[in-house]
């Protein structure tokens, strides 16, 4: 046996022993223990508390998909981070799971501003503010958003009434106080012409706290009305959320100068592809659905070209729709994008986090998940 082949033969002993040996520590109940006492410990001292440092607007997104189920995508949902709040851009279906994966400061919420009551822009609601709670936010819970506002925050506080009195029995008031359970809803009025189009003007200041302005404006989801896009200004930085709309002129006025664009996405080639193949194997009603959804959303390519109109430094595409599996799927929902936009312009992922340093004018990309 020559030298190498010798200590091949001795090393592979000794991997074996040290695997056997690892093997058998597994299954020892007082090393099982250590090392979830190690994993827990982990888990809760990593709640993300520095994102709420005041030295930069910062946006996490927690749901990029749409109606359309993509596993990796939840639905709409964009957290912000300014003047030491959290604050939610939409509640859709699958955010809450993704918030509470990444150990975002819960107790942080201050505020909800919904875009329109879509189910995929407000199906976590009720778990939000719940859970929220639980964690020890300090505050009821406003929601703003269009008209009918009320109705929505009504329906999803009488469902989760029980849940809030088990755990108020279970826990105690004290730690638990019912008080701030509660959802506010605020109905926010945006200032347009009667009759005018959607996308004709309108805005309205939504709040105005710790340097923070929010501002509503309306954008164009027909039949789907009044339906809202959002601007945050944050010390210098500037970040704008599209909600649900066509290409839009009120959308373009209101990003003008915006450091960052967060635009719905839905790729008319793929729609279509859906269309055809459904229409082909004889599913009238998915063919009618996917020839409806077109008209009513803004395609890759004319959110680019809103992005260039409205002089936005980064646009960053979510609501990503048909879902993008793989990347092959991405390169085609990316296709005529680059020819539009060369530079500036990003698919946006569930735990994308982009960060804006007050007092720069650079933004960081990187991941929360
Ligand atoms: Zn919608
Ligand atoms: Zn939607």
């Amino acid at each position: 046996m020559s030298r190498l082949t010798k200590g091949l033969a001795l090393g592979g002993a000794g991997f074996a022993i040290f695997a056997a040996l690892a093997w058998w520590m597994a299954h020892v109940p007082a090393v099982q223990d250590a090392l979830l006492r190690r994993v827990v410990e982990r888990i809760l001292g990593a709640t993300r508390n520095d994102l709420l440092s005041d030295d930069a607007l910062r946006v996490v997104l927690c749901g990029t998909g749409n109606p359309l189920p993509d596993p990796n995508r939840a639905d709409a949902c964009t957290a912000v981070f300014a003047g030491g709040s959290m604050y939610l851009v939409d509640t859709g279906p699958g955010s809450w799971k993704n918030l509470a994966l990444w150990r975002l400061p819960a107790p942080k919420l201050a505020a909800v501003m919904l875009t329109h009551y879509h189910s995929d822009h407000i199906g976590d609601l009720g778990e939000i503010n719940l859970q929220t709670w639980a964690q020890g936010r300090a505050n009821p819970l406003r929601v703003f958003g269009p008209p009918g506002v009320e109705l929505v925050v009504g329906g999803f506080a009488q469902a989760y009434a029980l849940d809030r009195d088990y755990r108020v029995a279970h826990h105690g008031a004290a730690l638990m106080p019912p008080a701030n359970w509660t959802m506010e809803p605020h109905v926010v009025t945006v200032d347009a012409k009667p009759g005018a189009a959607p996308c004709a003007g309108g805005s309205a200041t939504v709040l105005e706290e710790n340097g923070l302005k929010v501002t509503a404006f309306t954008v164009n989801h027909a039949p789907v009305a009044p339906a809202y896009g959002y601007r945050f200004d944050y010390k210098g930085r500037s970040v704008v959320i599209s909600g649900d709309t066509t290409k839009c002129a009120n959308l373009v006025a209101q990003a003008r100068g915006a450091d960052v664009l967060i635009h719905e996405a839905q790729s008319a080639t793929m729609v279509k592809l859906i269309e055809e193949a459904a229409s082909r194997l004889g599913n009238a009603r998915v063919a009618k659905i996917m020839s409806d959804i077109l008209r009513y959303h803004t395609t890759p390519e004319d959110a680019a070209a809103e992005a260039n109109e409205a002089g936005v430094r980064l646009l960053v595409l979510s609501h990503i729709g048909p879902p993008t599996p793989n990347a092959f799927v991405r390169m085609s929902f990316m296709r005529g994008v680059a020819a539009v936009r060369p530079r500036g312009v990003v698919l946006g992922y569930d735990g994308m986090l982009l960060t804006l340093p007050a007092g720069s004018d650079t933004i960081d990309t990187s991941s929360v998940n």
